[in-house]
């Protein structure tokens, strides 16, 4: 049997010493079942966005701010490691933390690694120019020292823990802030720097989202790209599952918030997965979990506050469920662009015009549906609309109208049943419906509704279609006792 686990921990899952003991343990529970644990660890929670924050505020020349954000950050990291020392060591007796050899060296370290951030802040304010090479340099202060911490945590806590520094790891072509992972080279790197530590029987704990460029230039896989970094030392190591831990229960049958009677879905596919991310659902960004799922690795979801929940399993094939669906997302603040012209008809060229307009103002087109006079689309609600509705109704009539949202079923079982839209839209009779889209994937049947609505739809689909969940796919059991299959 294959041992070797990829745990990754987000944000929120080491955001504070009481998280990363709990983090330890889970770590911990996994070594005691006999399993090899290579560990990647995000920034602690908010300290990606506050990074950023700080090099935009150097950037404008205003160091004094940016230096003023990279302080509160150095107390955090030293009260944490101060907190970590005293619970995990047997000398925390020694009461002034202050004296603490172990704490003292810690501090050490972080010290000189924020001495050299605010080193490159004080530069940067006086360039006023923040190029993406410089950003990812800066930003990737967050994962480099929650590592380093992490590992520290973790020896302190009996595990056999080692730190790796992820940029020698994952190399990267140069592009600068959404890197591009080069594979070949990443599988070499893991089995020279992250084998011989398992060949050793030890933990290895590396940043996620960091990467380096072959020359050794600091790179970033964009943002949320530690669960990147998790697939591709998966990938890399050949391991025999990938956790992703993060604070919710897995993929649920709807919003839990919005449906009490949401289910945690145990198991579901990756192309279903992608569809629910795109659709507002933001376990995790599926496209991240590539690397695993082309090497047929499965990959958990799971609640580090709960970690004995088993989460959801996300598996390249799905498998057979007797219901149609296997979760509803909602996506709102969407607007509706209603485009007629009846030069369209019979003409061509004409949606490359639309959509032209789309791309010159880089915005991303939700759902698009048309007739033969008319093209309707759905887009985020932002402050480039008026612009765009400007360059549009060059080409036709354009009317836009907020207060949107997007309700996407999404399920395996709706290729070629019959009757499956009737039920939908009988379900829903109540509801006016402003577009509909089926068959783009095969997978998915989506339709726009009054943001009012959109809640009360769901539950209503939900009612519908979850009232007999089959039990190999949803967690019932949570249900029939009455505990927490919920977030
Ligand atoms: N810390 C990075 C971010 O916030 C990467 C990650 O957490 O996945 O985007
Ligand atoms: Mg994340």
């Amino acid at each position: 049997m294959n041992r070797l686990v990829v745990m990754k921990f987000g944000g929120t899952s080491v955001e504070d010493a009481a998280a990363i003991l709990r983090t330890a343990q889970i770590v911990a529970g996994r070594v005691a079942k006999g399993l090899q644990p290579v560990v990647v660890v995000s920034a602690m929670a908010k300290v990606t966005d506050l990074l950023l924050s700080a090099a935009a505020t150097a950037a404008k020349g205003d160091r004094a701010s940016a230096l003023a954000i990279t302080e509160r950050l150095r107390i955090r990291h030293r009260d944490t490691a101060t907190q970590l020392t005293a619970a995990g060591s047997r000398d925390a007796a020694l009461g002034n933390d202050g004296a603490n050899p172990a704490v003292v060296a810690t501090h050490a370290w972080m010290d000189a690694e924020f001495d050299g951030l605010d080193e490159v802040l004080r530069g940067l304010a006086v360039v006023g120019e923040l190029t993406p090479r410089i950003s990812d340099m800066i930003v990737s202060y967050g994962e480099r020292l929650s590592s380093r911490m992490i590992t520290e945590a973790f020896a302190r806590c009996g595990l056999n823990a080692v730190h790796v520094d992820a940029r020698q790891c994952i190399v990267t072509d140069a592009q600068y802030g959404k890197a591009i992972p080069q594979d070949a080279a990443i599988e070499r790197r893991l089995k020279e720097k992250v084998a011989p530590h398992l060949a050793e029987g030890r933990v290895p704990v590396m940043g996620g989202f960091i990467g380096s460029t072959e020359q050794g230039v600091t790179t970033t896989l964009g943002r949320g790209g530690s669960d990147f970094t998790a697939a591709l030392v998966g990938g890399g190591i050949d391991a025999g599952a990938i956790e992703i831990w993060t604070d919710v229960n897995g993929i649920m049958t709807a919003d839990p918030r919005v449906c009490p009677d949401a289910l945690r879905v145990k198991i579901i596919s990756f192309e279903e997965a992608a569809e629910l991310a795109y659709f507002g659902a933001k376990v995790l960004h599926p496209a991240t979990i590539l690397p695993a799922v082309k090497k047929n690795i499965p990959v958990f979801v799971l609640n580090s506050k709960n970690a004995e929940n088993s989460g959801t399993r996300i598996t390249a094939m799905a498998p057979h469920c007797s219901s149609p669906f296997k979760s509803i997302a909602a996506k709102k603040r969407l607007t509706i662009m209603d485009i007629v012209a009846s030069r369209m008809l019979l003409s061509h060229g004409y949606l490359r015009e639309i959509f032209e307009v789309f791309d010159k103002h880089r915005c991303p087109v939700d759902m698009v549906s048309t007739s033969e006079v008319s093209v309707s689309l759905s887009v985020d609600s932002n402050e480039k609309l008026p612009a765009i509705a400007a360059d549009l109704s060059k080409l036709a009539d354009v009317k836009y109208e907020g207060r949107k949202a997007l309700i996407c079923m999404v399920g395996e079982n709706i290729r070629g049943q019959n009757g499956i839209a009737a039920r939908v839209f009988q379900t829903v009779r109540h509801v006016n419906l402003r577009m509909i889209s089926q068959g783009a994937s095969e997978i998915n049947m989506s339709f726009m509704v009054e943001e009012d609505d959109a809640d009360e739809a769901v539950r209503s689909l939900h009612a519908e279609f979850f009232s007999d969940p089959d039990p190999a796919i949803f967690d019932v059991e949570a249900v029939r006792l009455g505990i927490g299959s919920r977030e």
